[in-house]
């Protein structure tokens, strides 16, 4: 099974072991196309690449957190 969000996508595998894990990699920024290592609940982050774009847990997103 696979999981897409804006054009980025994690199989399930990869989901689980974020579920595992402490911190993981957030959504691309809408802006500037980075990610950085967020923690699992993380929702609207500001960006640390550009300071404009938010970033998201790829677990909240999908609707797992
Ligand atoms: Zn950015």
């Amino acid at each position: 099974m696979i999981y897409r969000y804006k054009g980025q996508q994690w199989s399930f595998d990869e989901l689980e072991a974020m579920i595992h894990d402490s911190v993981l990699d957030s959504t691309d920024c809408p802006q500037c196309g980075d990610s950085q290592r967020v923690e699992p609940d993380a929702q609207g982050y500001k960006c640390h690449s550009c300071g404009k774009g938010r970033v998201h847990s790829p677990l909240v997103v999908l609707g797992f957190v």
